[in-house]
Order: C-alpha cells, then sequence, then structure tokens
C-alpha cells in the first residue's frame, strides 16, 4: 500500500527557513520566525527588486467533484518541476480553513510527493491568521451589540445587521441563532448567525490589501448594518477599523513555509471560492512575483468559480495577470461527470469519459475565449487510469487544438511534472492581453447576466424580488461599479450542484445579493449556497489524532 500523505509529510527533511528565503534572495532580516521552518515576512519585502516581474501561471481545474482533482498537488508538483528545470520559482497559495480539514475535505497541503511541510501545521491553524481574523470580526460584532445596548445612537435597525460572527469550524448549528435573551442586562434580542471565518469579509479584505493604512481605510468602508431609516451604517462609524486592524497587524504578513523538494512556498489567506473570491492574498502573489521568476499560485474550485473570480476580481484590483494557466483533470473526475458512481470509478469506462468530456471543454473555452489566456491541460495521473482513457482524452482535448501533459507529481513530485513546467515556460513567452467576463460599468443584473452567459454557458438569470431590491438598493448607494463574486456551487456549471458534465439552457437563481464595501465587491447569493457548512455524518475530525509527544495522525 502506498504511504499516507502525512507519513510522507513527516518522513521529509526541512530546510531551516532562511535558507529558503535565500533561495529567493530574500534576507533574513525581512523574516519575523515561527519556530524553525515557518517565517512571516515583513511587508517592505513587497518594494525588494522593483524591476523583477515574475511569470504568473494560474492553476485551476474542472468543476470538482467528490473523485478529488488534485489542484494543489499539482500547483507544488509544478512548482518543485520548474525549480527542478533550473527556473527561480515560488509558489503562492492559500491557507486552509479548519472547517474542512475536519470535514470533508481533510488536508489541503497538497498529496503524495508533492506536498507543502510541515504539513500539519499548515492544516491545524498553521500561524494562527484565520483565528485573528476571527478575533477581528467578532470584535466588530460586539461593538454593534454594544452600541445598540448603550443607548444606539447611530440608530441601527437590530434587525438588518448585516454584520455577523465568525468562526474556523464547520458548525451548522450556529448558522441561525436568537442572541441577547434573557435579563435586560444581556443585550438587546435579535436573530443573527455564524459564518466561517474563510467565508468573511475580513478575510477578503486582507487577502485584497497591500499595507495596513489600505486594510484599514477598507475595514471602515465595510457596510456592517442599515439603521431605521434604511441608512447604510459603515465600521468607521463605529470607529472599530483601529482595533480591527491592529488585531490583524501580523496576519497581514504573509508566511513563508517550503515544500517537500525545499521550493518556497508563501502561504496567505484562504477565502473559500463558492461563497467567497478563493484565492491567496494579493501580497503574497507580488511579493512572490518580486523574489521569483515563476510564481504558481491557485484560485479554488472550478475555474468557473476561482479562475472567474481570480480574474475579475484579484486581477482587476491588484493589476496583476496570469500569464499561463493550467487546467487539472483527472479521468476519475471526467468518468463521474459522466454519471460514473465514486465506488466505480476504478474501472475502465470510455462511455462515462466521454460524457464527462465537455465539462473540461467548456472550462479550456473559458480561459482561452472568454478571458483570452494561453492553458495548457494537466491530465493529473491516479493509479487506477488506463492508457486507452488516456490516450482518448488527450485525442480529444488535442482535436480542439489544445495542448496535454500528463502529470505525475503525486507519485513522483518535481520530476513527474518536468514535461508540465517545460509546456508553461513555453505558454509564457507568448504576449497575451487578458480579457475580463464583465465590465465594471455594466449594470450589477448585466454582469450576472454576462458571468452566467460567457463563463457558465447558461441561459440566464432569474432574480427573486428580494435580489431585486437589493440590486436597486446597491446602485443607488453607488456601489454599482463594483466587481461580482459570485456564490455559487462547486459541483456543477450550473447553481443546481447536480447538473454535472457541462449542463446547457439553464438558468441560474440569484436569490439575493449582499455588498462587501471594504473587500470591494458584490457577493451574489445563488441556489441554495451556504456561507456556513455543516459536518458530514463521519467527520474526518475522528480520525485524527495526537500521540504522547505531539505526533500527529489522521491528517490526509
Ligand atoms: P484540490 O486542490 O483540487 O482540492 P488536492 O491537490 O488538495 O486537490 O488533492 C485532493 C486529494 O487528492 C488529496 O488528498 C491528494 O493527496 C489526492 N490526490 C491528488 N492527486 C492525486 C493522484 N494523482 N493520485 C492519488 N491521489 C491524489
Ligand atoms: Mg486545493
Amino acid at each position: 500500500m502506498s504511504k499516507k500523505d502525512i507519513e510522507i509529510a513527516q518522513a521529509a527533511q526541512m530546510l531551516p527557513i532562511e535558507e529558503i528565503a535565500g533561495k529567493l534572495s530574500l534576507d533574513a532580516e525581512k523574516l519575523d520566525h515561527y519556530g524553525k521552518y515557518k517565517a512571516k515576512v515583513d511587508f517592505s519585502a513587497l518594494h525588494n527588486n522593483e524591476n523583477n516581474n515574475g511569470k504568473l501561471v494560474l492553476m485551476t481545474a474542472i468543476n470538482p467533484t467528490p473523485a478529488g482533482e488534485g489542484k494543489t498537488t499539482t500547483s507544488v508538483g509544478l512548482g518543485d518541476a520548474l525549480q527542478k528545470i533550473g527556473k527561480k520559482t515560488s509558489l503562492a497559495l492559500r491557507e486552509p480553513s479548519l472547517g474542512p480539514v475536519f470535514g470533508v475535505k481533510g488536508g489541503a497541503a497538497g498529496g503524495g510527493y508533492a506536498q507543502v511541510i510541515p504539513m500539519e501545521d499548515l492544516n491545524l491553524h498553521f500561524t494562527g491568521d484565520i483565528h485573528a481574523i476571527g478575533a477581528a470580526n467578532n470584535l466588530v460584532a460586539a461593538m454593534i451589540d454594544n452600541h445598540i445596548y448603550h443607548g444606539n445612537e447611530l440608530n441601527i435597525d437590530p434587525r438588518r445587521i448585516t454584520w455577523r460572527r465568525a468562526m474556523d469550524m464547520n458548525d451548522r448549528q450556529l448558522r441561525s441563532i436568537v442572541s441577547g435573551i434573557g435579563a435586560r442586562s444581556n443585550g438587546m434580542p435579535r436573530e443573527g448567525g455564524f459564518d466561517i471565518t474563510v467565508a468573511s469579509e475580513i478575510m477578503a479584505v486582507l487577502c485584497l490589501s497591500h499595507s495596513l493604512d489600505e486594510m484599514k481605510e477598507r475595514l471602515s468602508q465595510c457596510l456592517i448594518a442599515y439603521t431605521f431609516n434604511n441608512a447604510p451604517v459603515k465600521m468607521g462609524d463605529l470607529n472599530a477599523q483601529g482595533a480591527a486592524t491592529a488585531v490583524l497587524k501580523d496576519a497581514l504578513k504573509p508566511n513563508l513555509v517550503q515544500t517537500l523538494e525545499h521550493t518556497p512556498v508563501f502561504i496567505h489567506g484562504g477565502p473559500f471560492a463558492n461563497i467567497a473570491h478563493g484565492c491567496n492574498s494579493l501580497l503574497a502573489t507580488k511579493m512572490a512575483l518580486k523574489h521569483a521568476d515563476y510564481v504558481v499560485t491557485e484560485a479554488g474550485f472550478g475555474a468557473d468559480l476561482g479562475a472567474e473570480k481570480f480574474i475579475d476580481i484579484k486581477c482587476r484590483l491588484g493589476d496583476v495577470q496570469p500569464d499561463a494557466v493550467v487546467i487539472v483533470a483527472t479521468l476519475r473526475a471526467l468518468k463521474m461527470h459522466g454519471g460514473v458512481k465514486k465506488t466505480d470509478l476504478e474501472e475502465e469506462n470510455i462511455d462515462a469519459l466521454k460524457a464527462g468530456l465537455p465539462n473540461l471543454l467548456k472550462h479550456i473555452e473559458n480561459i482561452q475565449t472568454t478571458f483570452n489566456l494561453p492553458a495548457v491541460v494537466a491530465i493529473n495521473a491516479f493509479p487506477a487510469d488506463t492508457q486507452k482513457e488516456l490516450d482518448i482524452l488527450k485525442e480529444a482535448i488535442q482535436a480542439t487544438g489544445s495542448k496535454s501533459v500528463q502529470s505525475n507529481v503525486w507519485a513522483n513530485g518535481g520530476k513527474g511534472g518536468v514535461e508540465l513546467a517545460e509546456e508553461v515556460v513555453k505558454l509564457c513567452e507568448q504576449n497575451t492581453e487578458m480579457a475580463f467576463a464583465y465590465e465594471l460599468t455594466d449594470s450589477i443584473e448585466t454582469k450576472v447576466d454576462k458571468i452566467v452567459q460567457s463563463v457558465y454557458g447558461g441561459e440566464g438569470t432569474e432574480w427573486s424580488v428580494t435580489a431585486r431590491r437589493t440590486a436597486r438598493r446597491l446602485t443607488k448607494l453607488g456601489y454599482d461599479n463594483l466587481p461580482i463574486c459570485m456564490a455559487k456551487t462547486q459541483y456543477s456549471l450550473s447553481d443546481d450542484a447536480k447538473a454535472l458534465g457541462r449542463p446547457k439552457d439553464f438558468i441560474v437563481n440569484v436569490r439575493d445579493l449582499s455588498v462587501s464595501a471594504g473587500a470591494g465587491f458584490i457577493v451574489v447569493l445563488t441556489g441554495n449556497i451556504m456561507r456556513m457548512p455543516g459536518l458530514p455524518k463521519t467527520p474526518s475530525a475522528e480520525g485524527v489524532d495526537v500521540d504522547n509527544h505531539g505526533k500527529i495522525t489522521g491528517l490526509f
């Protein structure tokens, strides 16, 4: 039996973190050490090497299935492979949230011989950034209720507080709560709830800020409630942005760690891609680009969610653009898109592969046509793949004029990704002008329609009365020129999680909108997507343990 991810990770010899920094010519004095193998990097490193602009490689994928696709694994392996062929390389990735770690997914540090280490730390609250975000978020929540308790000078309508509490855990019990009940001294009874921290606006603000000053300004703009007279109340009205930024002062610094093959990795920020914007911080990406010639970064879930938001939100806001895009696909996942059950994936099934293929083809079309970026498909090889299936997939991709490369990084580390690395280097030589899915000057409705029609391949949208009303209000308040952050199921190109493959002629249901005025986007809630997930019947937490020496098991 092959070794578990955690066993491979624990067997690795890590290099001291200043040696890893040295590979990027990053001075040891820019590091704040969190033990021997983790460090935070000072903000000033953003201004090193003003003239160095590395090539940015975006890792994205088909719509995820329970079969697992392997974006992080392929990112890490590609990073190691680029290093192997002599390129000065760095990765920029997200921090894992405890919710998925203890839920269905398990760890998020890559897999097999393509992992980021120390993987236990990374998966188990790392340098504490996500907790700091939760604390800052809940400080603001406490200040709102406290303001109401002490007389409510701002005239906040307790029924229209939009700022929710946050916690980094999957806990459906807290999704909707009544608080402040009992004695008068317990506050004003009201309905509220918790979101998972990675879906909070502060997470998005952290990921889109270049400095503490910018973060403070963005926080002050966050909309927290409406008054009885329908006027917006901002964090700045409560004067909470200073304290919130103070709580986040270290969390805003990118973290530096390494892969199994000692490629430097910036890990920073971790917004979910289905309910938030889905990529690591701009600071980490930009720092990596200043210190490396090639930077591999991942956008969450499929290209319909992660890559779309990466381009339409992060790139637009941060003035960066990918030089090449890698679309990860697996035979297993394509077979699931073609109707095969998870338990039957080990069997060769050409018909199912062909039936699932249009999902991949739509994502290729989106990257190349909608966003006008050069792309290569990485076929992430799994042990049960058959040669016949592989050949058919490669031919089908070639028939559309696109290129695919098999990636064996899970089994072989960097040397399993050399062919992919060489192809990526070639793609980065092309000069491209990235396109967006919509213009900021489009109306809110038009922006959403354009995403649905061009990126999802749907017919159009159906808006609830509430959503229409909110769109009108946000337009009146002057928020209509912001980009859109779609909150949609990751499993389908549509808003129906069960519509696999490439659904057509569908309508996306827009339930409601909310503005993240500090982060600078409008969140569009479609289908039944939730901001606080729950745990499955048998959470992976049941398999996690630690021995008396502190050695952890069961994180996969
Ligand atoms: P993503 O980033 O797309 O969510 P990950 O890279 O985290 O995916 O991989 C998900 C899981 O699949 C991990 O547990 C990883 O070990 C496993 N995995 C990825 N690639 C392979 C592969 N080629 N063979 C076997 N397992 C793999
Ligand atoms: Mg991942």
